[in-house]
């Protein structure tokens, strides 16, 4: 399965004094969702619980402090987790094929990196190994907060399927409320739970 619901993509924005006046820019372009691990601010209490990550580190490239294109919407533990690694000397050369990292915002992630059916992330290339061990990225929080958004999903298409049946399908309906019902009390608890 796909590592995620879809490639980022940065938006034109005009230079800032500081790179932390772009995170309201970069949760827009990143759709509220973790460059690394695609999970979802609202799992880490909302923007303020988000970091931004440079991709190319600024301890290593401080020229590039301010670049917008630089900068990843980043969950606390995938941004932890890169800190300042770097392979090779080279701002625009992020991996050499097997070693290194490749931008949230460049289709080619994809390539690398997937999903076993329970959300697990999983190498396809040696380069996708790489960046599952230096992100951390086998932790079990990405695959319980994949799991919670598919949840979400599986709702959303059980309220529409239920809209459709008709009276015949009691017990059918019935046993749809209850999924429904439990789902939705999960949900308000996992708010809770992440906002805390
Ligand atoms: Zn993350």
């Amino acid at each position: 399965m796909v590592l995620r619901k879809g490639v980022p993509v940065r938006s034109i924005v005009a230079t800032k004094k500081s790179y932390r006046a772009y995170k309201e820019d970069l949760r827009r372009d990143f759709a509220n969702r973790c460059g690394y691990c695609d999970a979802l601010d609202e799992f880490f209490g909302g923007i303020r619980g988000y970091q931004i990550d440079h991709f190319a580190p600024k301890s290593l490239f401080p020229e590039w402090l301010l670049e917008y294109r630089n900068l990843v919407y980043s969950c606390p533990f995938c941004n932890r987790a890169k800190s300042n690694k770097w392979v090779g000397n080279e701002k625009t050369v992020p991996n050499d094929g097997s070693n290194g990292f490749v931008d949230p915002c460049d289709p080619d992630l994809d390539n690398h990196l997937e999903r076993d059916k329970h959300g697990r992330i999983c190498p396809k290339t040696n380069l996708g190994r790489y960046m599952i061990t230096n992100l951390n990225l086998s932790l079990i929080r990405h695959q319980f907060v994949w799991q919670t958004q598919k949840m979400d999903e599986l709702l959303g298409e059980l309220l529409v399927l239920q809209e459709r049946l008709s009276d015949d399908t009691e017990h059918y309906r019935a046993v749809l409320e209850e999924i429904v019902r439990v789902t939705r009390e999960y949900r308000e608890y996992r708010r809770r739970a992440f906002e805390a």
